[in-house]
């Protein structure tokens, strides 16, 4: 059965959602990427979390630095060094997946130091047994490249409904990552622009993702990655029309 998550980042202290999203319904969350390489507020959450019954779904890793992995420079090594302290974060914490995102930036793409990192991760990752799920970002081509030639039972893919629409209209990654998916993303935006809106509120096809994952027989995560900033809606309120909405999505996958 699908675990009923969320993560707001901009507005809510991790404590506040916890309490709040326990109240309304939700099994579970997951931690953003600010907090991923500290480790005391990593530990902080995890003991929040536990307080709450809450499960800890995934930490999604810091997405500062994320395409430099593609470039042979000292940030490269850098950003290596960073995913592997995230590791260790979820190792130490009991959070099963670390979420991270396949992005290129302006500079030019070095596959070889790329792919080598990578290797370098998910060999680490393995030992500590963490899965990597790479995430959908502005890239389909280099995601599926790092998909095909990493197969290792650590690596996965993160499915965002709204990096689909915004960045790569037309892409469908649960057509092609389907069956190596291991957690969602779900929010929604106009197409412009990734808002993190609430689902059903904007343009992206949720009953086509639904049956998607229906077909797919997916049992992980279903996990809201909300922005709250800006919506005019008092929290509780917020929290409460975005279950109802994972609910809606959740039936139509269930029913
Ligand atoms: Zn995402």
């Amino acid at each position: 059965m699908n675990k009923l998550c969320i993560n707001v980042f901009c507005g809510f202290e991790f404590e506040e959602l916890c309490r709040m999203a326990k109240e309304i319904g939700f099994d579970g969350i997951f931690s953003d990427e600010s907090d991923a390489v500290n480790t005391d507020k990593i530990l902080q959450n995890r003991i929040i979390a536990d307080r709450y019954s809450l499960y800890y779904e995934t930490s999604h890793s810091k997405i500062k630095g994320c395409e430099d992995i593609w470039s042979d420079t000292y940030t490269a090594a850098e950003y290596e060094k960073e995913l592997k302290l995230c590791i260790d974060n979820c190792a130490v914490n009991h959070i099963g997946i670390l979420v991270v995102h396949i992005q290129t930036g302006n500079n030019k793409v070095n596959i070889d130091c790329g792919m080598k990192s990578l290797q370098n991760i998910i060999n680490y990752a393995g030992r500590k047994n963490v899965k990597i799920a790479f995430e959908n970002i502005n890239n389909s081509s280099l995601l599926y490249y790092v998909m095909d030639n990493f197969r290792s039972p650590s690596v996965g893919f993160c499915y965002d409904s709204g990096h689909e629409l915004c960045h790569t209209p037309g892409e469908n990654f649960l057509d092609r990552l389907g069956d190596r998916l291991i957690c969602t993303h779900l929010h929604d935006n106009d197409g412009s622009a990734d808002q993190h809106c609430m689902m059903y509120t904007k343009a992206v096809n949720f009953s086509r993702i639904a049956s998607q994952l229906k077909e797919l027989k997916y049992t992980g995560g279903l996990s809201l990655e909300l922005a709250y900033s800006g919506t005019g809606i008092k929290k509780r309120e917020f929290l409460s029309r975005a279950y109802e909405g994972l609910k809606k999505f959740y039936s139509e996958i269930a029913g």
